[in-house]
């Protein structure tokens, strides 16, 4: 019997060691952490073998293969002692392809996976197909593999999931943009994080497409270095292409195949330039996997986005309350107060991660009235933003962030939390803080 080593006991730990255990290999998981109570049980339920608080290296190191968490850095000292004792490390998604021969779309970019994996999944279900969603979002691949055979699958890929793969394929790749993130991980090389995003199409034959953002100037350098196989499908909202996607009269029109498809903006159930960006992404695959057009452009029209990405909360007195809880980097934020159309109390900060905010600046300078800060440490902020807006409060709690944001805001303006910043300094994750927030919008 071939022995599994599943290195970490979260989403993918617990999918991968299922799918392991029906394939017939000797599964042991370990972490080095503690093991969620949850997960503790589905795995004892099921006589899988696990250890939490630290590994058990012999045991580790006799593996036939290990599958690494993408939450694990490569230079965890167990990680390093698996690759000199040469045993392969691979990731969940890789261990998961062996698996299925279904139809695979793979998702990924720095911004913007989500809702184009989520969206994507909408447009093949309305359409008809057998599919399922899930990789970064959701249940693991593995997870969904070990559950039952589908034709097709909607993954959204991390950068760390795709640094663990060998031979994986998907048919159809995209890849919504690159921006500088979790450059802690990738010895501080944006080269490096760039060349992990591409190794999406390393597998790809002349059979496959590879979908992608042409307005992308860090996409087009890269694209001259990688040689790729697949067929080049571009998206450009700034200028007509011969193939592919982009915008004319305010209509999305996508080229393909001599085929053509057209979809005006305004009756995008998503707003916001970046939106229709992955609109169109979207919309491609949809094309591409053969979806009438009609129900393309209907489903579209019904999709109202994903929580916590711009989510429209409530209108009091006249004011809208945005939820961009999701915005952790400064490119998801510069999108978000691009697709303001009013003036805006904005609700920002947390834990920087080396932000650069510059490019905020003419946007903040036409739209934002009152800065309200929320972090332990907001002195950055302040520091950059000062001499832009008048109004800045230093807040440190979600209460009272809405609550001032409420006293300063007047008719017809917008709330937006968009923090630009992680939440760990005083949130769980993002999702707890932009519940928060919504409650907190609630209980005005
Ligand atoms: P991801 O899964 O890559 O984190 P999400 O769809 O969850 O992407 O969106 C994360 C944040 O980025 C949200 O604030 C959202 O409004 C913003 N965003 C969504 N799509 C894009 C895009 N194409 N470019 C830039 N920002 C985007």
């Amino acid at each position: 019997m071939k022995r599994l080593v599943v290195l970490g006991a979260g989403e993918s730990g617990i999918g991968t060691a299922l799918l392991g255990k029906k394939k017939g290999y000797e599964v042991f998981v370990s972490d080095f952490g503690k093991i969620k109570e949850t997960n503790k049980d589905v795995l004892t339920h099921l006589e899988i073998e696990w250890e939490e608080n630290g590994h058990t290296e012999a045991r580790l190191l006799s593996a036939d293969l290990v599958m690494k968490s993408p939450g694990i850095p490569e230079t965890a000292p167990i990680v390093q002692q698996l690759k000199q004792a040469n045993v392969p490390v691979i990731s969940e998604i890789e261990f998961a392809a062996q698996f299925t021969d279904a139809t695979l779309v793979g998702i990924t970019g720095s911004n913007g996976k989500t809702t184009t994996a989520t969206l994507t999944h909408h447009l093949l279900k309305d359409g008809g197909l057998e599919v399922a969603l899930g990789g970064n979002v959701g249940t693991s691949f593995a997870g969904l593999v070990a559950e039952k055979s589908i034709e097709h699958y909607v993954l959204e890929l991390s950068s760390f999931q795709l640094d663990g793969i060998v031979d994986f394929r998907p048919h159809i790749a995209v890849l919504t943009n690159i921006t500088p993130d979790h450059l802690d991980r990738y010895d501080h090389d944006f080269n490096k994080y760039i060349a992990s995003k591409f190794r999406i199409v390393m597998n790809q034959r002349p059979e496959d497409y590879f979908i992608y953002d042409a307005d992308d100037a860090v996409i087009s350098e890269a694209l001259k270095k990688h040689s790729i196989r697949s067929q080049l499908i571009p998206f450009s909202v700034s200028r007509k292409l011969e193939k592919g996607a982009y915008i004319e009269n305010d209509q999305i029109v996508i080229t393909i195949q001599q085929k053509e498809q057209i979809m005006p903006i305004n009756a995008l159930g998503i707003q916001g330039q970046h939106n229709t960006k992955n609109a169109m992404a979207a919309a491609t695959v949809a094309t591409l996997l053969k979806i009438r057009k009609a129900t393309i452009r209907e489903s579209l029209s019904h999709f109202q986005g994903v929580e916590h990405r711009l989510e429209k909360v409530l209108k009091i007195n006249n004011v809208m309350y945005v939820n961009d809880s999701k915005a952790t980097n400064v490119n998801a934020t510069f999108y978000a107060l691009d697709s303001m159309e009013t003036e805006t109390v904005w609700i920002v900060g947390g834990v920087d991660k080396g932000n650069d905010y510059t490019p905020l600046l003419p946007l903040v300078n036409e739209k934002v009235k009152a800065i309200i800060c929320l972090g332990v440490d907001n002195e950055k902020i302040i520091r950059q933003f000062s001499n832009v807006v008048d109004m800045m409060v230093e807040t440190d709690s979600m209460h009272e962030a809405v609550q001032v944001a409420y006293r300063l805001a007047e008719r017809g303006d917008t709330v937006l939390l968009s923090p630009a910043c992680a939440s760990f300094d005083l949130f769980k994750n993002y999702e707890d803080r932009g519940r928060q927030f919504k409650e907190a919008v609630r209980h005005l």
